[in-house]
């Protein structure tokens, strides 16, 4: 049974409220999500992990881009200016916070700069909560994580009841810190306290690279897809998941033109204005879900696409689950 957080962790995000807008995990119609708090007693940190990733903070599900207007007058509606000042996100599980570092090194640097995910990102300090019991469905070591991942955090907490240590990471970290009057603990930083819990073997992730590249034209896609009804859950729910359309709207002389979050195992979302698709049946659109997350994100990013949060193993509607198809691919038994 889960532990509520301790005093240590309620009185540090009564502070944190004096300095920042926080948004922690919350309850909002019996599942817990990411949301703006105005006091401590509503994070729901005890409730296990979140339901829905706090992806949504920094690539909203739906974001407008700009907006005019065809009346020749100022109806247009401004963009989101993004926020005002600093905003911590509290209690992120190390496996959102890094799918978060992941999000940084596609959106946020190299050649292709998002600037809408910057402006959102940059405000934002990410404190998380290691991890001290997994789920049947965490699998975040396999991925090159672990329950104490700093990753993607500026704060690593480890909630030791009364008091929690912190573990101060980066310099958006160590300025918060100062804001509240944090102390870095050095030897919490470097010693976890007990076990780590367990969260899957590391897997060697060059070798499941190699051999998916070697299976792209393989037959067993088909077999391993027939159980997908292409409902798209896993990629919404996937706090690594950035693949987004672009829609545009009018209303009443208003012109708006958004971003939403897409999913590539829609069949709509290769189709060319042609009517040509390069990904026609489930079966490939499968493959790019994993081919992306285990072999292109390796490639251009450095790091898997999965983190292992679990999230599109509990709650794929055909149990079809990314870890046994990975681990066929290693020859440790599975689905093809
Ligand atoms: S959640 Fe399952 S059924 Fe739905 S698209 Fe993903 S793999 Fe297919
Ligand atoms: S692929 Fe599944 S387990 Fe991996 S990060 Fe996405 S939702 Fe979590």
């Amino acid at each position: 049974m889960r532990r509520p957080p301790g005093r240590g962790i309620t009185d540090l995000v009564e502070r944190l409220l004096t300095v920042a807008e926080v948004y922690a995990p919350v309850e909002r119609d019996q599942s817990v999500v990411f949301d703006r708090i105005e006091s401590a007693r509503e994070a729901a940190i005890d409730r296990g992990p979140a339901a829905l990733s706090p992806k949504n903070l920094v690539f909203p599900r739906c974001e407008m881009l700009l907006s005019s207007s065809t009346r020749g007058d100022e109806s247009g509606r401004a963009p989101d200016p993004g926020p005002g000042g600093p905003r911590v996100l509290f209690g992120v599980r190390p496996c959102d916070a890094r799918a978060i570092a992941l999000l940084d090194r596609i959106l946020g640097g190299g050649e292709k700069t998002d600037s809408y995910y910057i402006r959102r990102r940059e405000s934002l300090v990410v404190i998380s909560i290691g991890c001290t019991e997994s789920l049947e469905t965490c699998f975040c070591e396999t991925t090159g994580g672990g329950p104490r991942s700093t990753e993607g955090s500026d704060i690593l907490l480890e909630d030791l009841g009364d008091r929690c240590e912190a573990s101060i990471i980066t310099e958006k970290g160590v300025w918060l810190a100062g804001q509240i009057g944090l102390e870095h603990d050095p030897a919490g930083a470097r010693t976890p306290r007990g076990p780590a819990p367990p969260a899957g073997p590391a897997a060697d992730l060059a070798e499941l690279k190699k051999r998916l590249d070697r299976s792209f034209e393989d037959q067993c896609w088909r077999d391993i897809a027939l159980k997908c009804i292409g409902c798209g859950v896993c990629t919404f729910l996937c706090p690594a998941c950035h693949c987004f359309d672009v829609i545009d709207e009018e209303t009443a002389g208003v012109r708006v033109r958004s971003r939403i979050w897409d999913s590539c195992q829609f069949p709509a979302f290769t189709e060319q204005a042609s009517g040509y698709n390069p990904r026609p049946s489930a079966a490939e659109r499968f493959r790019q879900r994993v081919m992306h997350k285990f072999s292109y994100c390796i490639e251009r990013y450095g790091m898997p696409g999965c983190v292992g949060c679990g999230r599109c193993v509990s709650r794929c509607p055909v149990n079809l689950d990314i870890r046994t198809v990975t681990a066929s691919f290693l020859g440790d038994g599975g689905e093809p």
